[in-house]
Order: structure tokens, then sequence, then C-alpha cells
């Protein structure tokens, strides 16, 4: 699930084209040689799949083609519809046959003997996982799931175009680039990277049988953006993992809960309420904190100015972008005070409070935006960003100094231009 939001975040935060889309296809890993044949002069070992000696079987594998069900596949290898019934019945609470999806992989193993009935039908709903319809002697039907091992890879290189664009260059999962961008959410804006920035970055990569299944966790990284060093590295403490920098502070920041010292949170975020100028109910998208006019409105985080701007409604108003997945915006000042492309840093002031716009009386109306849409900050719940507790730092270092020497010793791939 995670993986999917972070595939719709990835679009908006490396802003490339369509055919990057291509590159979505599983990179084959070539450095993974297929095993090799067993030595003659020895027993050959038998083949274990899905825990089960393939060896005694006849063994068939497809890909369930579209509108093709159990039934249908089971039929061909003399599997009577009774059975099938029964198989059906039996699957209930562990798998449900209707969940068959095209483009799956599925295997059957038949007897050897002059039947070649199928024995065993197994189903992959995707690389890790499998059932057994297991149908020798009473049916039974179980899930198992294939062993995943880890390999710890790196990459490198020099931005030229977007960060994707460089992966996919240097035929490197461009998924990686979604797992850094991650990383590197409130450090490094993305759609701002420019050619000559370079990384380099340790990370895992997950196999089944030899055969690469993705990107996993990104270990450590040393983006280095308009000639400046960020470094980022993974460290689980209270058995939450995060990323710190070179000075164990945690990459993330949190946002201030309100965009002024001192003021009096009047009216909340709500779907419907009724507008004290318009009379009338309509959503109320922000927060609104009132204070008298002239008192200055901060930046809730590090961002850059992206709006500043006078609208019949909003009245004095600046939005600032603060990475990929949040912005925040504030009403009705009196005055505004950063200007669109500015760098602003959380606390900045950046405008201040009055009643421009529509607006009874002077307050600021703060707006939070996530993935482009309104949400009540109040109630987002902002992972910590503490730095590493002093309990945990010797140990911190010490992860530290193995990341370093090992990002540090990779080198650099050039840009090709
Ligand atoms: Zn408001």
């Amino acid at each position: 699930m995670k993986r999917g939001k972070i595939l719709a975040l990835a679009l908006i935060i490396i802003g490339t084209t369509i055919f990057i889309w291509t590159y979505f296809q599983p990179i084959e890993n070539n450095n993974l040689q297929k095993e090799n044949s067993i030595v003659t002069d020895s027993i050959p070992e038998p083949v274990i799949e899905y825990g089960i000696n393939t060896d005694s079987f006849t063994v068939y594998k497809g890909i369930i083609k579209p509108n093709e069900f159990l039934a249908n596949i089971l039929l061909k290898y003399k599997i009577p519809y009774t059975e099938i019934d029964q198989l059906v019945n039996k699957s209930e609470n562990i798998f449900n046959v209707k969940k068959l999806a095209a483009g799956k992989k599925y295997t059957i193993l038949c007897s050897k003997d002059s039947l070649g009935k199928a024995q065993c039908f197994i189903y992959e709903p995707n690389s890790i996982d499998y059932v057994v319809f297991d149908m020798r002697d009473t049916i039974s039907i179980y899930k198992g799931k294939k062993e995943v091992t880890t390999k710890i890879q790196q990459a490198s290189g020099t931005i030229k175009s977007s960060l994707y664009q460089t992966l996919a260059d240097a035929n490197v999962s461009p998924v990686l680039a979604i797992e850094m961008a991650d990383v590197f959410a409130w450090t490094i804006d993305f759609y701002r990277i420019q050619k000559g920035d370079w990384f380099k970055v340790v990370y895992e990569e997950r196999f089944v049988e030899g055969k690469s299944i993705g990107v996993g966790r990104v270990l450590a990284s040393n983006f280095n953006h308009y000639n400046k060093d960020f470094f980022a590295c993974y460290f689980v403490q209270d058995s939450i993992g995060d990323y710190f920098d070179a000075e164990a502070n945690s990459l993330r920041r949190a946002f201030l809960k309100s965009p002024l010292k001192f003021g009096r949170l009047t009216s909340g975020f709500t779907m419907r309420r009724f507008h004290p100028v318009q009379k009338r109910n309509k959503p109320h998208l922000g927060t609104d904190y009132a204070a008298p006019t002239g008192t200055p409105i901060m930046a809730t985080g590090d961002g850059i100015v992206i709006a500043s701007s006078y609208t019949g409604g909003n009245g004095n108003y600046v939005k600032i972008k603060h990475n990929s997945t949040y912005s925040t915006q504030y009403l009705h000042m009196s005055k505004r005070g950063a200007k669109v492309g500015q760098h602003v840093m959380q606390g900045d002031v950046i405008g201040y409070v009055g009643s421009t716009g529509l607006a009874t009386g002077p307050h600021v109306c703060y707006r939070f935006w996530k993935n482009g849409s309104q949400t009540n900050h109040l109630k987002e719940d902002f992972p910590p960003s503490k730095p590493v507790e002093p309990a945990h730092l010797k140990r911190y270092k010490k992860e530290l100094k193995k990341y370093k020497t090992k990002v540090d010793k990779i080198k650099l791939k050039k840009a090709v231009i």
C-alpha cells in the first residue's frame, strides 16, 4: 500500500514525462548468474519448489489469461468438475479463487504416469507469496512464501535532467529515485535539482530465486545539491527507523503548530460552517487565528514562496511549498512580506495579520496542503523529528562511520551528455 502511495507521489516529485513509465519494468540483475548445473558424478539434488519435491512430477508453468478461471485451467489437466467444486469450497477461508488474476503465474504438477493428471496447482499472486492446491490424497490448500534475500547495492550518478532519468541511464531501477526523494523530501526540492548535482547511494535490493523483485530501503546516501553535501543515514532506535544526517539530526522537519506566536484559534477546519460574510454554509478548509492587525505571520516550515498575491476572497496571501508533499497558505494579510521564489525558513515573517478579502475581522486563515488537497493540519500525524537520542548516539556514530566510508568509496558516474 505504501509503495502505491509513493508511486503516485513520485510522479509529482520528479515531474517527468510519460516515457519514464517504460523504465518501471523490473530490471534484471545482470550480476546474478543462473545456478550452475549440478556436478555430474554426484547424485542430483532434488528440486524443491514451493516446498514440494517437483522431480517426481511433470511441471507445467503458465500465466493466467484474461477470463481464465481455475476450472478452465484444471479441466485441461484432467481434473473433473466435481473435484474442482470441492477445491473451490475447501479454499473458501484460505484463498478466494475468484481472485486469480490475469497475468499472474501458476504452476501445475502432473503425475508422470500415463494419466498425467494434475496433482498440485500453485498460484502466485505476487513474486513472494504462493497458494498451493494439493490434490494428491485429500485436498489440502495452503499458503506459502518464497525466501527473500537482500543484497546491499550501490549506485551513483550526476544529474543531467531528472533523478529518474539519471538512474535509468545508470541501469538502476528508477524506483530508487522514489525512495531517495522520500528520504530527502525535507532537504532537497526535487523540482529544483540542477544539472551537475550528484548522488551516491547504498541501498537494499530484494531477490527471490535469484531474481530481483525490486529496490528495498535506502541505507545511506550523499546528495550533492548546489555544491552542498546532504547526507542521510538510516538508523533504528527504540524499534523506529528514521533517517539522520551527519550531525545525528533527523532529516524530517516538523511544522509550527500555528503561524502566529500569539494568536487565538477562532475557527477550525470543517467541511461545513456558516460563512460570516457570505451568510451561507460552506466548507472552511483552513484554521483561523485571530490577532491584532499587524501581528507578524510566520512561515510554519522551510520552503519556497510559490505565490504572493491578492484575490477578492483570499485578500493578500502567501503560499509556500515545503517539499513535494506539503504546502501552506496564509490569507487575509494586511501586508505581504515575501516574494515569489524566495526561500524562507521556519519562523521567518512572511506577512502581517489583516482583514483583506472576505474577512470580518483581523485574522490569518492558515491553509495546509498535502499532496494537492487541503487538510486539517492539527489532525496531521507528523513523525517525530528529534535527533538521535543520547543513549543511542555512540551506536549511531558507528553506523554513520561505516556507511559514510561505504558511500564515499562509490565512484561517481559522470553524466552522459
Ligand atoms: Zn479561514
